[in-house]
Parts: structure tokens; sequence; C-alpha cells
């Protein structure tokens, strides 16, 4: 006789809703943690990381009430990288939340927000839009991570624009009045802090880049020299077009695959937590290579 159905066994480990990307308040989102987790939950997700910019201030909160909710957990961040002039952002996953490198590394990484937003500020001024450092400080939540999100929510209430999408290609992107060159951390150090405290660093959404074949390739054998394991393939922001390609990408380098939404708010979010489509059968998820750094433990 046919044993029965069962899921652990007949479903390949690709098809679970595992949600490796996200933001909390605690940098540039709007839902604290705990509201993330209890969203996460309703929407089915399996296995979620909460992933905010430079900061994991947010990990032992989410982790608590992830728990709660009896929803397995990963620890994550997602570490701002200047590579080839151009910003890069490396996903970590599964490190120790209590890593003091780690931390250091991001504390620096954060740095220069504060500054770099009173730069904006003055570039914003400069073609007529007043005070918007305060203005965009009345919606950040971790004063130490003022994000172009944050100038792109008070110019949208302030009527400038119509949807932050258009805040950031009128004003918040290269040549344009708001956009502030800035140094991130390097390739190495980010990969390095990551593993150095027991986690997987994964490149986040490749496709954003747009670099050219020979910078990607730079990226891609730089990132695996460095000790990178993992790409993200599925995410908010990739067409089925670029999964298709990074899928092909995740194969080439020996990569394991992520998926996450980058979900940062309800009103701005296009993909919410948990609605992606599944990884491609063919590549090995990033969870497979992270079970025993899952809370709670098995
Ligand atoms: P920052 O780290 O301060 O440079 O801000 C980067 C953040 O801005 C990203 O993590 C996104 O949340 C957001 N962002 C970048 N580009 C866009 C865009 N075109 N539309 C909306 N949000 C964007
Ligand atoms: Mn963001
Ligand atoms: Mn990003
Ligand atoms: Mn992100």
């Amino acid at each position: 006789m046919r044993r029965p159905y069962n899921r652990a066994v007949d479903q390949p480990p690709s098809w679970m809703n595992a949600d490796l990307h996200c933001h909390s308040a605690v940098s540039d989102g709007t839902l604290e943690p705990e509201a993330l987790a209890a969203r996460a939950k309703t929407n089915g997700v399996e296995l979620w990381a909460l992933t905010d910019h430079d900061e994991i201030g947010g990990q032992k909160r989410a982790m608590a009430a992830a728990s709660t909710l009896g929803l397995p957990y990963l620890t994550g961040t997602e570490i701002s990288v200047t590579f080839l002039d151009t910003t890069v952002h490396i996903v970590g996953l599964g490190f120790d939340a209590d890593d003091t490198a780690l931390a250091a590394g991001l504390r620096a990484t954060r740095g220069g927000r504060r500054d770099r937003a009173l730069e904006m500020s003055e570039g914003l001024a400069k073609v007529g839009i007043r005070g918007a450092f305060e203005g965009a400080l009345q919606y950040v939540g971790n004063p130490e991570l003022m994000s172009r999100t944050h100038f792109a929510r008070f110019l949208v209430e302030s009527g400038v624009c119509a949807d932050t999408h258009e805040v950031f290609r009128k004003y918040l992107v290269e040549g344009k009045p708001g956009f502030v060159a800035h140094r991130w951390a390097t390739l190495k150090n980010a990969v390095n802090w990551i593993a150095d405290a027991g986690g997987i660093a994964v490149i986040a959404h490749p496709a954003r880049y747009k670099f050219t074949a020979n910078e990607e390739y730079a990226l891609f054998s730089e990132f695996k020299a460095h000790g990178g394991r993992g790409v993200e393939v599925v995410t908010g922001s990739h067409s089925a077009a670029d999964a298709v390609r990074y899928a092909e990408t995740a194969i080439e380098y020996e990569l394991l695959a992520s998926r996450g939404s980058d979900f940062h708010s309800p009103d701005e979010s296009h993909v919410d937590l948990g609605a992606l489509p599944a990884l491609p059968a063919k590549l090995t998820p990033v969870w497979t290579a992270l079970e025993t750094r899952i809370h709670p433990p098995a």
C-alpha cells in the first residue's frame, strides 16, 4: 500500500514559505518587530527572518515574538556595502545575535547616516524643499538609522510627490538634489562579520545593481572568495525573468538560494510578507544549510 502523504518528505525544501528579508521600524520599515511577526504568521510564513539595514537591535524582539507564535526564526540583517562605487546590500542570516564584532561592524556602518542626512537636507533645500531633515526625523524609529526612505515618506506626506517611488526617481538617486554619495562597509568586512558570527552571507536583490557582465562577475567572484555563500533569487524587486536569470547565476557560482519579500510597509511595499513565488526546485535553498540555526531549536 502507498504510504500517506507526508508534507515533510513529499514537498521539496524549495516549497517552504520562507521569508528571509524584511524591515521593521528599527530601520526603515513602518511596523514594529512584533507586528511583523504577527503579519508573517497570518500570511503563512513558515520560516522568518527580520533583516533591518545595518542593525540587529530588533533581533531579540523578533525572535521572542516569533517564538510566542510558534514561527521558526533565523536571525538577520542587511548590510550596506560599497562595491565598485555602487551600493550593494548583503543579507546575513543565522548568525549569533550576541556576536560583538558583528555589532561593532554594524555600528560603524551606521555611523555616517546622520551627517549624510544633514547633507541630503541641504541638497533638497537648494531646490526649495525646506526642513527635510526635521521632516524625515518624524518618521524615524531609530535615531542611528536615518534612511532615504524616511525622507521619501516626508516628501510624500508634505505633498511634494505622490508616492515614495516618485521621490526616489526625482530626488534621491544619483544625480538628483537629495542624493549624497556615501562610503559604506567593504564587501570583505560585511561577509566576514556575518561568517565569523556563524551566519551565511547572501547577495541581496542582485538585479537592482545594473552592473555590466564584468562588474557582476567581479561581485560574485569576490563575494565567494571572501566566504559568501548565498544569493537572493526570489525577492520583492525581482521580476520572474530576474528570478530565472539569478537561478542560473546561483547554479553557476554554486551558491545557496534565498527568498525574501523585502517588505517595508503595508502602504508602500508591492509584495507582502510570505507572498512570493516559490524558489525554483533545482536550487539548494539557503535554509537547508541553516537548520541548526533556527530558533527555537527543533
Ligand atoms: P539608504 O540605505 O538610506 O540609502 O536607503 C535605501 C533604502 O531606500 C532601500 O533599502 C529601500 O528601502 C529604499 N529605496 C531604494 N530605492 C528605492 C526606490 N526606487 N523606491 C522606493 N524605495 C527605494
Ligand atoms: Mn530599506
Ligand atoms: Mn536592499
Ligand atoms: Mn531590504
